[in-house]
Formats: C-alpha cells, sequence, structure tokens
C-alpha cells in the first residue's frame, strides 16, 4: 500500500516527466473509485493548464489554474507514465487518462479500486484535504507539537503518528518502523511518554520517511517503462512483516494487533 515516500516518489517521478502544461483529453473509463468519479472533471480539466504537482500527505495534487484534480492511490492505485498516448492498448483496471498537448500521457490502474478522483475549484475547503494534520518532514513536525498532543490524549503512540488529522501520510508500515528505531513500544501510551521519547521518535519519522524517499527516488526509472510497472519499490525494513529483530539477539519479534492493524517490534530493543 502507498505511504508517503512511495507517493512523494511518483511525484518527483511525474514532475520530471510532464513536460507538457496543457491537457488536451480526460478520458473515463470506470468511475466506480472509491468514489464515484464526477463524469463534470472532464470538462474542468479539459484544456486546462497545469501549474504545478504536488504531494500532500498521500494526495497527489494536479494544480490548474482553475482547480485542482485530487489523486489518492488508495491500496493498489498506480499511474503510467506513457511518451505517447497513440496506439495504447486499454488495460483491466485502467480507471481514467489524462492526455497533454505533447502526445504524453498517463493512466491510473487500480485493481482493488479504493484509490479516488476528486476536483476541487477551492481545496483548502475540500473534505479530503481540509482536516489533515502537519507533514512530518516539515518543522511543523517536531518534538514539541507532538509532545503538546501526545500528552493530552491516552492512545497507544502509534495510533498517535498514524492519526492523519495530526501528522498526515504516515501508515502502518512507517509507524512500525519508526517506532523501532525511537526503541518504543507501539502500544505504549502516548500520555506515559517523556519528552525525550517524542525527540527521538520525530526524529526517527523524518529518518525512515526520508530514507525511503531516496531509496524510491532510485526506482523512479522503473516508473518510466512502457509496461506500466509502479513507482513502488521493495526496501529492507526493520520490523514490518519480519520475523525476527535485526539485532544482535535476533530474537522473535513480537505481533499484536493495535486498532486492528498489525503491528511489530522487539520486545527486548523497544521498551
Ligand atoms: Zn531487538
Amino acid at each position: 500500500m502507498p505511504e508517503l515516500p512511495e507517493v512523494e516518489t511518483v511525484c518527483r517521478a511525474l514532475k520530471k516527466n510532464i513536460k507538457s502544461r496543457e491537457v488536451s483529453q480526460f478520458k473515463i473509463f470506470n468511475r466506480n473509485l472509491r468514489w464515484k468519479i464526477d463524469s463534470k472533471i472532464n470538462k474542468c480539466v479539459h484544456k486546462n493548464i497545469l501549474l504545478e504537482i504536488i504531494r500532500k500527505g498521500k494526495y497527489l495534487l494536479f494544480v490548474f489554474t482553475d482547480g485542482t484534480l485530487i489523486i489518492h492511490l488508495g491500496m493498489t492505485g498506480i499511474l503510467k507514465f506513457f511518451v505517447s498516448y497513440k496506439n495504447l492498448k486499454i488495460e483491466n483496471h485502467d480507471h481514467y487518462q489524462i492526455i497533454f498537448k505533447d502526445g504524453t500521457s498517463i493512466i491510473y490502474n487500480d485493481v482493488r479500486k479504493f484509490g479516488s478522483l476528486h476536483w476541487s475549484n477551492k481545496i483548502e475547503n475540500n473534505f479530503l484535504i481540509k482536516n489533515l494534520g502537519v507533514e512530518p518532514l516539515s518543522n511543523k513536525f517536531n518534538a514539541d507539537y507532538l509532545y503538546g498532543v501526545g500528552k493530552k490524549r491516552k492512545v497507544a503512540i502509534k495510533n498517535l503518528i498514524m492519526n492523519q488529522k495530526i501528522v498526515t501520510g504516515i501508515g502502518n508500515i512507517y509507524a512500525s518502523e519508526s517506532l523501532f528505531l525511537a526503541k518504543i513500544q507501539p502500544n505504549k501510551k502516548s500520555n506515559r511518554l517523556n519528552q525525550q521519547n517524542y525527540i527521538d521518535l520525530v526524529s526517527a519519522v523524518k529518518k525512515v520517511l526520508s530514507i525511503a524517499i531516496r531509496k524510491g527516488g532510485t526506482t523512479i526509472k522503473d516508473f518510466k517503462t512502457i509496461d506500466g510497472k509502479p513507482g513502488y519499490f521493495h526496501q529492507e525494513l526493520s520490523v514490518y512483516g519480519r520475523e525476527t529483530c535485526p539485532c544482535e539477539l535476533n530474537i522473535k519479534l513480537k505481533k499484536i494487533k493495535i486498532n486492528g492493524r498489525t503491528s511489530f517490534f522487539c520486545g527486548k530493543c523497544q521498551k
């Protein structure tokens, strides 16, 4: 499932590849994503000028002169880039296509259809965007901020950092990895952690995400291929999905459910 680093990787690849600014065609093949695609999007995007592509949390924003396309990749969504839209075979699970004036095109493919596509004239009021918390890689996400939020609540620390209203873009994988690096047990209550714990955690989150983005950057070339390989990547994770801890003890990791999500942690390394 794409998390912040994967979306950032896709965002950077799109910026690199999309040179044309004007949309010449917009096609919808299947409107049934997580929310039904508004058929009026066609009209909104057509001939509109693309100003920039940015990432906000796990959303990709295509900012046009008249409004913004909000793309979410859901669980299995990928954006395929093509140097020419001509003779393209539309495949199973291709849902929409943007064709630019220079002939380049992107197609959204999503097997499980949990992704979404919206158009908004006023992005700051959009229901998907308006409640998003701070960006984890920005200065607003710091130990003082997180400590302030955490001490007032009594939730598992893992849930706190996965709460999109507090900090946006951290999912199960990177939450688990960050807590391992910060040596904090994922089920520890947020009000029981001290300031130093929060300093460690914030720095771990930033480090884990930055490394993942850097690794994602190396696979950007896959994203360009015409066979539609996704921009995601497999990387080595310390605890998520593993049986044993990478520490020298090499002990068996504990697996618990927090808020219905499987959490991996080392009972020795994480306190
Ligand atoms: Zn360990």
